[in-house]
C-alpha cells in the first residue's frame, strides 16, 4: 500500500509500505479521511523523524476488530491517537494527557505507529471509538482537533460575558473561538498575521472581529476596541511575539492559555505577569471524556465543524496540501487526505 512518508525538511515521498498484520488485539482500519494537523507541520518543517507516516486525525472503516468484540467489520471509527500507559496516576484520574507514555507510541506521531497518510493502520483497541451513523466521515476526522479546542476552552474557565482573544486563526484557534462563544463569551476576537485567515474567522461566524498582528498599530487597534483588555487570551500560535502581545492585551487578573506548541523556548517579560497577577496555563490534547463529548456534540448537531474543512485531496497531493497550509496567504485551515481518491 502507498504512504506519504516524511523524507526530509518540508518533503514527503510517496512509497510502498507493508500493511499491518492482524494480531487478534489491535483494531485494523481502512482509512477513509485523514486531517492535516498544525502539529504535523512542525515535523514537516524539521524533516524529523525521517520515515514518519503522519496523520493522527482520521476516520476509518474496521477491517479487523482485533480484541474489540463489540466492533464488526465495516463499522466506522475514529480513535484517540495517544498511547497512555493506563495505570499511572494520570491515567487513573482520567488525564491521559499527563501520562509520560502518551506520546511515545502515538499514532501518526511515532515511528512505530504509522498514521492515516496511508490506506490501512492498526490501533490499540482501548483508544478506538465507534462513530454514530449521523456523524460524517469528515466530522470523524475533525474530532481530534475539535477536542484540542474544547480542552483549551475548558481550562480557560470562560464566564458568561467574558471578552476573549484567540491568537492564531488556524484550525485550533477557530475551534477554540467556536467553543468560547458556546461557553458564553460576549466578544470573541481572533488575531492573525495572515489576513485571509483573519477575515475567514469572522466570515465563518466564530469570531466577532479580527486584528491584524502584522499591523504596526496592532495593540492600539485592540485597545481602541477593548480598552480594558481581554478576560481570557488563548494562544494558538506558540511564538515569542504572540506571547509578548498576549501579556499586554490580557486584563489584570486575567488568564492566558497556551495551546500553541513552540519548538523553541519562548521569552517574555514575566514582570508583567507578576504585576497583572495573571494565570498562565498550558493546555495539551484532551481527556477521553472531551474526545467523546466532541463526537456527541457533532451527532446532536450542536456544533458545525464541516465549515472548517477547506479541501479533500488524494494522497499524492499531500506535499501540495502542506505547502498550502503554510503559505501565509492562503486561507485554508483544514485539508484532509483521502487515500482512496
Ligand atoms: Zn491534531
Ligand atoms: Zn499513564
Amino acid at each position: 500500500m502507498k504512504a506519504a512518508i516524511l523524507e526530509d525538511i518540508k518533503k514527503f515521498k510517496i512509497a510502498d509500505v507493508d500493511a499491518p498484520k492482524p494480531d487478534n488485539n489491535k483494531v485494523i482500519i481502512d482509512i477513509i479521511k485523514t486531517g492535516i494537523c498544525g502539529s504535523d507541520i512542525h515535523n514537516w518543517d524539521a524533516g524529523e523523524p525521517k520515515g514518519l507516516i503522519m496523520g493522527h486525525e482520521f476516520t476509518g472503516k474496521v477491517v479487523n476488530p482485533g480484541s474489540r468484540t463489540d466492533l464488526k467489520i465495516g463499522d466506522r471509527v475514529t480513535a484517540l491517537p495517544i498511547s497512555p500507559c493506563g495505570n499511572c496516576e494520570a491515567c487513573e484520574t482520567g488525564n491521559p494527557q499527563y501520562c509520560s507514555e502518551t506520546w511515545t507510541h502515538a499514532i501518526g506521531l511515532s515511528l512505530d505507529n504509522p498514521g492515516g497518510l496511508t490506506s490501512t493502520i492498526a490501533i490499540r483497541p482501548d483508544m478506538v471509538l465507534k462513530l454514530p451513523d449521523n456523524v460524517t466521515d469528515e466530522e470523524g476526522a475533525m474530532v481530534e482537533p475539535t477536542a484540542v479546542g474544547l480542552h483549551a476552552v475548558h481550562l480557560a474557565d470562560i464566564r458568561v460575558g467574558d471578552k476573549v482573544l484567540i491568537v492564531g486563526g488556524g484550525i485550533i484557534g477557530l475551534v477554540s473561538a467556536m467553543f468560547a462563544k458556546l461557553e458564553g463569551a460576549e466578544f470573541v476576537a481572533v488575531s492573525e498575521t495572515n489576513e485571509a485567515r483573519g477575515k475567514k474567522s469572522v466570515k465563518l461566524n466564530v469570531a466577532d472581529d479580527w486584528f491584524n498582528a502584522k499591523d504596526e498599530n496592532f495593540l492600539n487597534n485592540i485597545f481602541t476596541k477593548i480598552p480594558n483588555g481581554f478576560d481570557v487570551v488563548i494562544d494558538c500560535s506558540g511564538t515569542t511575539k504572540a506571547v509578548e502581545s498576549e501579556l499586554m492585551t490580557v486584563k489584570p487578573g486575567g488568564t492566558i492559555v497556551l495551546v500553541g506548541v513552540s519548538p523553541k523556548p519562548i521569552e517574555f517579560a514575566s514582570v508583567i505577569a507578576v504585576m497583572k497577577e495573571l494565570t498562565i496555563k498550558g493546555a495539551i490534547a484532551y481527556t477521553k471524556e472531551e474526545f467523546k463529548n466532541c463526537i456527541s456534540l457533532m451527532a446532536n448537531k450542536k456544533i458545525d465543524v464541516m465549515k472548517f474543512v477547506d479541501d479533500i485531496v488524494p494522497l499524492e497531493e499531500t506535499q501540495k496540501a502542506y505547502e498550502r497550509l503554510t503559505s501565509g496567504t492562503d486561507d485554508a485551515v483544514k485539508i484532509m487526505i483521502d487515500p482512496k481518491k
